[in-house]
């Protein structure tokens, strides 16, 4: 079963005219200014995970800060996977920058029946404290209903992209640490983190309720980061994740042929962990 973690769809009225969401949304507008950087809606999404045999996907909006665009996208979200039940996880994105605002909402969407928290992001504005105070009760909440929270992180040096947010490791491991309780799933390999399973002391127990996905890694890393990060962090920690519609399936299973990855450890990466943290079950 291939599930993939990381796909965002929008809906039309995004679609159709991108540009009038751009005020007072840079974060937004820096990732999709250029037309090339595609926006879908749920039908394309289906097709996508039909083409290529995907049992289903994690999708979700954007981390709006206006509420009514963010209501607008959950919305949208909790209805394609009302429309195509099986096939599109709903997760609720929210902005922590946006305090009690965030929370409402993720409310809101979990008690519609969203299964996870994501993709929890701020681009510009990076994982500092205001960010991770904004961030601490979504966590809790997330812990409380037993979902996860799939977070956008990134590595902290080399090139830049739009989208690249400042912040540093340290920031992304203060945040895992101080909930404990919550299941993360870092997305784009945790910005390197993983690395750090590797230490001594702390960091296992630290560590331990997060995951990594691989989105948008094809652009990021070298293949050779999946068996690295399997030798070091273990087959049952890395769900395949897309960013599609940025990327698809296939330029993912061309890194894992070139890495080696292969049987039950490909069988993991590609659903079976993601299966296991969402608690769906065959044919869920
Ligand atoms: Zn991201």
């Amino acid at each position: 079963m291939i599930l993939d973690a990381h796909t965002h769809i929008a809906p039309p009225e995004l679609r159709q005219d991108r540009r009038s969401f751009f005020a007072g949304e840079p974060d937004f507008e820096v990732l999709y200014r250029d037309p090339k950087a595609r926006l879908i809606g749920a039908t394309d999404l289906v097709e996508y995970l039909d083409a290529n045999r995907i049992q289903a996907a994690c999708s979700f909006g954007f981390p709006w800060n206006d509420d009514g665009k963010t209501r607008l996208c959950d919305d949208y979200v909790l209805d394609a996977a009302s429309r195509y039940p099986g096939r599109i996880v709903p997760f609720a994105c929210v902005n922590p920058l946006r305090g009690r605002q965030a929370v409402r909402e993720a409310e809101r969407c979990l008690s519609a029946g969203a299964r996870g928290l994501g993709e929890i992001a701020t681009y510009g504005a990076g994982l500092g404290p205001e960010v991770r105070s904004g961030l601490a009760p979504l966590a809790e909440l997330a812990a409380e209903a037993g979902v996860p929270v799939l977070l956008h992180t990134n590595e902290a040096v080399g090139h830049s992209y739009p989208g690249k947010a400042p912040m540093s490791l340290e920031e992304i491991y203060r945040l895992v640490r101080r909930h404990p309780r919550t299941r993360w799933i870092l997305a784009h390999w945790g910005g390197g983190l993983f690395v750090y399973h590797l230490l001594r002391r702390e960091a296992d127990d630290v560590l331990a309720n997060v995951w990594y996905d691989t989105a948008a890694g094809p652009f990021l890393y070298k293949p050779d980061v999946f068996r690295r990060f399997l030798n070091i962090a273990g087959a049952d920690r890395l769900v395949f994740g897309s960013d599609y519609p940025l990327l698809g399936l296939p330029r993912y299973l061309r890194e894992m042929d070139a890495a080696g990855v292969r049987g039950p450890e490909r069988e993991a990466v590609l659903g079976g962990n993601l299966a296991r943290l969402l608690g769906l079950g065959e044919g869920a």
